[in-house]
C-alpha cells in the first residue's frame, strides 16, 4: 500500500518515541501486526538510554509471544532467561517470615467454593498445618528449585529476562518486519496549529519526523504526553509510598532460582532477579525513610555476590496518566504510569495496552469512543493491580514508621471492599480480564496475615476425613510432580542455554 498519501485523518505513518522495551514492544507487536498497512518508525537516543530495569515478568508474557510467534527457546537463549514460578515474598508480614505467591492455581475447588475455603476449614478443624503453597505445583517446585515443561499438570510459568538483551531482541523481529528505527535525540515536539495534535518531533540535528499517530515510550519523561500535550498525572505516592530504587547487577552465585524473591526491609523491600549470566538486584525505599546513601549502604551490604557495576539510582513516581491515549499520542510503558515493581507488572501492563492498541488500531481516523475505550480498560487494569500492591503495604504488622503509615492509610474503596468480603466470609474474586486470580488474592491476604472470615458452608459439611483425604491426594499428586523434576539448572542446559556470545553481550563492563 501507498502509505505516503492517506486520505486526511486516517492513520499510516507512526512514529514510536523511545526504544526501551515498551518502545521495541510496541515496534514488534505493531510491525508483526500491520506491516502492510503502515509506515513505522522507531527513534531512540543511545546517549539518554534506558532505564536498564524490568526483568521479572508475569505468566501473560507467553501469549503475548504466542502472538508474536516467538519461539521460546529462542527468545530465552536470546536473553539469558530463566524460568519464574513465583514470587517469594519475605519478612512482609513481619521480620522473618516468609510467603509464596505461585502462579498456578492451588488445589482443587468447586465452581461454588474455591479451593482455599477447604484449606482453611482444615486449619479451623486442626489438620496437620501447611500453607496454601503447599498445594500448588509451582509453590512446591519453586521451592524445590525444579523446573520442566513435561509435568501433568502443565506447570503456569513466567520469565526472569535481561532487559538490554530483551530489546535487543524484539528489535531485531522489528527490523525483520520493516519497522525503520532512527538515532537521534527529540529536541521539540511540533503541534499543529489548527487541531494541537502533534505533527513531528524534532531531533537535535534538525531532522523532523512526521507522523499521523505517535507512541509515546520516553519513559517517565513523558515527552510528547506530558510534555507537549500537558495530560496529567494521578499521583498514587499516597498509597505506594516508595519513590527510588537502587539496582546493581552481581555476579551469579549458585544457581538461579525459579522464582523472584521480594525482601523487606525498613523503609521497602529489595529484589533478587535471577537470570543466566548475573544476578539483578534492586533496592526499593521510601526516600523519606531512608537516605539514598543509606539504601545503597543497605542494598550493597545485602549483596550475595560481587557487583558487576556501579549501582544506579532510579528515581520514579507510582501514579498514571490521566488519559494514556490523548489526541493522535498513545502513551505506553513508563510514559502511561507505573506501579511499583512489587509483583513485576509493569511489562505486562505494557503488553496488554499494546494489544488494546491493536484491536482499536484507528485506520479510518481517531474515534472518541475508542479512545474513551482504551483510557477507562488501561485505567481499570492499573487500578486492579494498583489495589494488589497495596495490600502488601497495608496488610502487615511490621515496625517502623513506614510500615505504620501503611498500616494506617485511607484505602481505595475497590481494596477496601476486597478486604471486607475476605474478613467476613473469606471471598475472594476475579472480574473478566483482571490479572490476579482468586488464588493470587487468597495467597497474599493469607501470606500478609488477614484473618479470613469463616469458610463456605458447603465446606463445612464435608466430613473429617474426606477433607484429610482430598488434601492428602492433592498433596501426593503434586510431590509426585514435583519429584519428577529436573533442576531450573539442568532443564536450562538442555532446552535454552544461552551462548557465551550472548553472555558476554549482556555482561556490562566491568565495575
Ligand atoms: C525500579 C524499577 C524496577 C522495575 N522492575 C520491573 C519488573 O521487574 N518487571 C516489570 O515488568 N517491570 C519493571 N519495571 C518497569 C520496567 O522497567 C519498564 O516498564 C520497562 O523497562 C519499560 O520502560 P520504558 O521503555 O517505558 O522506558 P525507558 O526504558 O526509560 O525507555 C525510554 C526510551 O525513550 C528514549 N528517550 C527518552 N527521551 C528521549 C529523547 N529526548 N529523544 C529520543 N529518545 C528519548 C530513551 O533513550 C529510551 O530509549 C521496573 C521499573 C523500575 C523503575
Amino acid at each position: 500500500m501507498d502509505t505516503a498519501h492517506a486520505a486526511p485523518g486516517r492513520i499510516r505513518k507512526v512514529v514510536i518515541a523511545g526504544g526501551g522495551t515498551a518502545g521495541w514492544l510496541a515496534g514488534c507487536a505493531l510491525a508483526h501486526q500491520f506491516r502492510d498497512l503502515l509506515d513505522i518508525t522507531l527513534v531512540e537516543s543511545d546517549q539518554i538510554g534506558t532505564i536498564g530495569v524490568g526483568e521479572s515478568t508475569v505468566p501473560p508474557i507467553r501469549n503475548f509471544h504466542r502472538f508474536l510467534q516467538i519461539d521460546e527457546q529462542e527468545f530465552l537463549r536470546a536473553v539469558a532467561g530463566t524460568f519464574k514460578l513465583s514470587i517469594s515474598f519475605e519478612g512482609w508480614g513481619q521480620p522473618g517470615d516468609r510467603y509464596l505467591h505461585p502462579f498456578g492455581p492451588a488445589g482443587q475447588g468447586t465452581w461454588a467454593t474455591p479451593f482455599h475455603h477447604f484449606w482453611l476449614d482444615s486449619r479451623r478443624r486442626g489438620m496437620p498445618p501447611s500453607t496454601l503453597a503447599d498445594f500448588c505445583l509451582e509453590g512446591v517446585a519453586a521451592l524445590a528449585d525444579r523446573f520442566s515443561l513435561d509435568t501433568r499438570p502443565q506447570v503456569n510459568y513466567a520469565y526472569h529476562l535481561d532487559a538490554g538483551l530483551y530489546a535487543r531482541f524484539l528489535r531485531g523481529i522489528a527490523e525483520r518486519h520493516g519497522l525503520v528505527r532512527v538515532e537521534g535525540k527529540i529536541g521539540e515536539v511540533e503541534r499543529h496549529a489548527h487541531s494541537g495534535d502533534v505533527a513531528a518531533v524534532v531531533l537535535d540535528d534538525g531532522r523532523r519526523l512526521e507522523g499521523d499517530l505517535f507512541i509515546d515510550c520516553t519513559g517517565f519523561r513523558g515527552l510528547l504526553i506530558e510534555q507537549a500535550l500537558e495530560t496529567g498525572y494521578e499521583d498514587w505516592s499516597h498509597w505506594l509510598p516508595c519513590d527510588r530504587a537502587i539496582a546493581v547487577q552481581t555476579e551469579s552465585a549458585g544457581g538461579p532460582v525459579p522464582y523472584t524473591r521480594a525482601i523487606a526491609h525498613e523503609a521497602g523491600w529489595r529484589w533478587q532477579i535471577p537470570l543466566q549470566h548475573r544476578v539483578g538486584n534492586g533496592l526499593v525505599y521510601c526516600s523519606r525513610y531512608l537516605s539514598d546513601d543509606e539504601a545503597q549502604a543497605r542494598l550493597m551490604h545485602d549483596m550475595e555476590s560481587r557487583p558487576l557495576r556501579e549501582p544506579r539510582l532510579v528515581p520514579f513516581r507510582t501514579g498514571r496518566r490521566l488519559r494514556t491515549w490523548n489526541r493522535n499520542v498513545v502513551a505506553l510503558g513508563l510514559t502511561s504510569g507505573f506501579v511499583e515493581p512489587l509483583e513485576s507488572t509493569s511489562l505486562h501492563l505494557t503488553m496488554s495496552a499494546i494489544v488494546r492498541l491493536i484491536q482499536l488500531f484507528p485506520f479510518e481516523g481517531i474515534s472518541p469512543a475508542l479512545v474513551d475505550r482504551f483510557n477507562d480498560l488501561g485505567r481499570a487494569e492499573a487500578e486492579h493491580v494498583r489495589d494488589f500492591v497495596i495490600l502488601h503495604y497495608h496488610a502487615t504488622r511490621r515496625d517502623g514508621p513506614m510500615w505504620a503509615e501503611c498500616r494506617e492509610m485511607e484505602l481505595p474503596a475497590s481494596l477496601e471492599q476486597r478486604l471486607r468480603a475476605w474478613r467476613d466470609r473469606a471471598h475472594a474474586w476475579q472480574l473478566g480480564d483482571e490479572l490476579f486470580r482468586v488464588d493470587s488474592w487468597a495467597h497474599v491476604l493469607m501470606g500478609q496475615g488477614v484473618q479470613p472470615g469463616p469458610p463456605h458452608p458447603l465446606v463445612r459439611g464435608l466430613g473429617d476425613d474426606a477433607l484429610r483425604q482430598l488434601l492428602a491426594g492433592i498433596r501426593a499428586q503434586i510431590a509426585h510432580a514435583a519429584a519428577g523434576m529436573p533442576s531450573q539448572q539442568t532443564f536450562i542446559a538442555s532446552y535454552c542455554k544461552a551462548g557465551p556470545g550472548v553472555w558476554s553481550a549482556g555482561m556490562p563492563a566491568p565495575a
